[in-house]
């Protein structure tokens, strides 16, 4: 079949543009011999999610073990482990900034002059995450750190705590090299092929992706449709612009600047990547293909890779942080708050706070806009604005949260002085 010599992201992205007439047409009720279109996506699309979210605990435990056993030194482990940080946190404030500044400019929440609450008003109402979001406060920071030591393992595996599980993998492939050689090398030939299977189970998954990919945004579509647009233009817009500014030219640059790279070559590389993320809105579901790309399509070490990237797709979320501060900016201009510079502050460090902690499943950040709002003084119904864009906004951040993470691993592994990095014949 020709479509199929095609190369995957092109796959995908036609994939995606079938998708939106498809969600259109049938929308929630249309269907065939009393099947739903609507499940057939719904079947489909969980389906793939499913798949990919099974390869999530093994291969970021094998991942970080083998990972940080095969650095070796401990100086070099604190080297890269420094850099990663460094990268993770600026990036991050970066993004913030640029959402900072774009929405008090373009003040969407502000219509003629007025805060426009009366005029939005609380237009959709949505017990279930109002349920999820509400009691929330600043003290929640706390608990996102408190998480970071599980103490079960298993449990934090199971319940999806990724961070519980990142910490406990980073100590154990640290100590693992403490032990004598023979214990040392078995451990490392087991975890390196755990890591190695997961990955050629990555790549089998990945084959289905143009379904899957249908599939979720088809689903999305049919779901939201383009009325509930009409009233978030502006908010939707301002979100939108600050990622697409970040995306294009904050990252790029730093690609360019620090990496020394050639950034186009790197979106053509991360391509299969950021589809995905677009359509799963979830950077852990993601993470094998990320993986896949930074290490088969733009020529980073597994060494670098494995390390930088697990750890990305629970820590570094650059859309999300920016998402953060934009929401709750909005919901505080909407609601006529004085937005002096101590209310901002509050909003800029717990929206970087609080963007390490969010996990990388869909709709995540509304946990954190709670947060923030709680401790402005805001009443959590402000988060019921914005609900009806916000899964659209939430594919566009995961994709940029995840290109963050692949521009991580090509900046830290050029630092490390590796060689060979999206070279033409390495791009995909
Ligand atoms: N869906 C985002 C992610 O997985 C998290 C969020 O912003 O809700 O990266």
């Amino acid at each position: 079949m020709r479509l199929l010599q095609l190369k995957l992201h092109w796959q995908i992205l036609i994939a995606l543009l079938f998708a939106l007439p498809a969600g259109l047409l049938s929308g929630r009720d249309g269907g065939l011999f009393g099947v739903t279109f609507y499940a057939v996506f719904d079947f489909v699309g969980t389906l793939f999610l499913n798949a990919l979210k099974m390869l999530i605990v093994p291969l970021i435990m094998a991942s970080i073990i083998s990972g940080i056993a095969g650095i070796g030194s401990s100086s070099a482990l604190g080297r890269l482990g420094g850099r990663t940080l460094l990268y993770y946190l600026s990036t991050s404030l970066l993004a913030i900034l640029v959402g900072l500044v774009l929405v008090n400019l373009i003040a969407p929440g502000i219509v003629n002059g007025e805060p426009a609450q009366q005029r939005l008003g609380l237009a959709v109402d949505n017990h279930d995450v109002m349920d999820k979001v509400s009691g929330h406060g600043a003290g929640d920071v706390v608990g996102v750190f408190l998480r970071m030591v599980p103490v079960n393992i298993v449990a934090a595996a199971a319940d999806g705590q990724m961070l519980g599980l990142i910490f406990f993998s980073l100590l154990y492939g640290y100590f693992m090299t403490r032990i004598g050689t023979a214990y040392a090398e078995v451990q490392y030939n087991f975890w390196h092929g755990v890591f190695k299977v997961m990955m050629l189970i990555t790549e089998w998954v990945i084959r289905f992706a143009p379904f899957g990919v249908f599939a979720l945004v088809a689903r999305v579509v049919a779901d939201t449709g383009f009325a509930a647009f009409a009233p978030l233009a502006w908010f939707f817009l301002t979100v939108l612009s600050a990622l697409a500014v970040h995306f294009f030219v904050v990252l790029p640059l730093l690609l360019r600047l620090i990496g020394r790279v050639h950034p186009w070559r790197h979106y053509k590389a991360m391509a299969p990547a950021l589809l995905t993320a677009f359509s799963t809105a979830s950077s852990s579901a993601t993470l094998p293909l990320t993986l896949e790309c930074v290490e088969k399509n733009a020529g980073v070490s597994n060494r670098t890779s494995s390390f930088v990237l697990p750890l990305g797709a629970t820590v570094n979320m650059d859309g999300t942080a920016l998402y953060e501060c934009v929401a709750a900016m909005f919901i505080a201009q909407a609601y006529g708050l004085e937005l002096g510079f101590a209310v901002q502050f509050t909003i800029v460090t717990l929206a970087l706070l609080t963007s390490i902690g969010v996990a990388g499943v869909p709709a995540a950040s509304l946990v954190a806009i709670a947060i923030i709002l709680g401790s402005i003084g805001l009443p959590l119904e402000g988060i019921a604005m914005i609900l009806a864009v916000d899964r659209v906004l939430d594919m566009c951040r995961t994709a940029v949260n995840v290109y963050s993470d692949s521009c991580g691993a090509v900046v830290i592994a050029r630092l490390e002085g590796e060689e060979g990095i999206l070279q033409e014949k390495t791009a995909a």
